[in-house]
């Protein structure tokens, strides 16, 4: 078996693996849905300092598989259930296997908080690419003010509603506002009723939508370490980054603990 398991395939959990494939040490990547994680959501990132012009998350995640095809990286399609430490070594078990790793990094990244209503969707990847009438967002934040900038390219109009003062990146709220098809409230939905369209009733009035989108914030994927603290488990990106959720940051997290491993590994310390 690998010496390390990674779990998660997002751009912290391939970023560790290609770092240790460059130190010729062998991971194995579990992955409970597709290589590329939360980045495939993003309209245009820009600030890695790679991509003046910006990068369609879709597109970064396409690099990733590129790098995972590159360095033969070994992925495990199935979902983590449990971990354990057992006789100095990580056990992790999924529905199917049990494996044993020395090391293991959590890259399992976030997931959102949940809104009180049915028919809210999350992610904006998992949109049915194709047109809309009305699409509502509900958040201020930056996933919130993205995300319209990616639907208001599918949809005749898009209303952003948010509690308070837009907490957002003022450079995408200044890319909102030249988006002659997106309008912002400051409002309190009440209720999301199906009926032939969305109706959603705020405070401000009554909205007949063909989606809703929901951004109000993201929480870390920490259930399968709690208790467990050991100096051979790295945590890496959104998992650890609590609101410093950025892809530059997960990048640096992965490579970072490629490095104290491989030290580790080689002098028994990661001074
Ligand atoms: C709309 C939007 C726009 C963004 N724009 C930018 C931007 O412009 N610039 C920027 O730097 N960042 C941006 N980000 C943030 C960026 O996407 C994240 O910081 C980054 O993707 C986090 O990577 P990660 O590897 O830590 O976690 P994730 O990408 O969330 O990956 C975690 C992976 O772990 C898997 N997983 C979780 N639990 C398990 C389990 N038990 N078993 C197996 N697999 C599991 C998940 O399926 C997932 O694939 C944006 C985010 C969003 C939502």
């Amino acid at each position: 078996m690998a010496l390390v398991g990674i779990i998660g395939a997002g751009i912290g959990g391939i970023a560790t693996a290609v770092q240790l494939a460059r130190y010729n040490i062998e991971s194995v990547i579990f992955e409970r849905n597709s290589v590329g994680g939360l980045i495939r959501n993003a309209y245009s990132v820009e600030n890695t300092m790679f991509f003046p012009e910006g990068i369609r998350g879709e597109e970064v995640v396409e690099i990733l598989k590129r790098y995972v095809r590159k360095y033969g990286l070994k992925i495990i399609y199935e979902e983590v259930k449990y971990i354990e430490k057992v006789d100095g070594v990580f056990r992790v078990q999924t529905n199917t296997g049990d494996y044993k790793f020395k090391y293991l990094v959590v890259a399992t990244g976030t997931k959102p908080k949940k809104l009180p209503f049915d028919s809210v969707i999350y992610h904006v990847a998992e949109v049915p690419k194709e047109h809309y009438e009305r699409v509502l967002i509900i958040g201020g934040g930056d996933v919130a003010f993205d995300y319209a900038l990616s639907m208001s390219e599918v949809a005749d109009e898009v209303i952003i509603l948010m509690r308070s003062e837009p907490k957002a990146l003022p450079y995408l709220q200044n890319l909102v506002a030249k988006r002659g098809n997106i309008k912002t409230f400051i409002a309190q939905v009440l209720e999301i009723r199906r009926e032939e369209k969305l109706l959603a009733k705020t405070n401000v009035g009554d909205f007949k939508v063909d989606l809703v989108l929901g951004a109000i914030g993201r929480v870390p994927n920490v259930e399968l370490i709690e208790g467990l603290n050991d100096d051979n488990l790295f945590l890496v990106g959104d998992v650890k980054n609590g609101i410093y959720r950025q892809s530059a940051l997960a990048i640096a997290d992965g490579i970072k603990t490629a490095m104290m491993i491989w030290r580790r590994e080689k002098y028994g310390s990661i001074e």
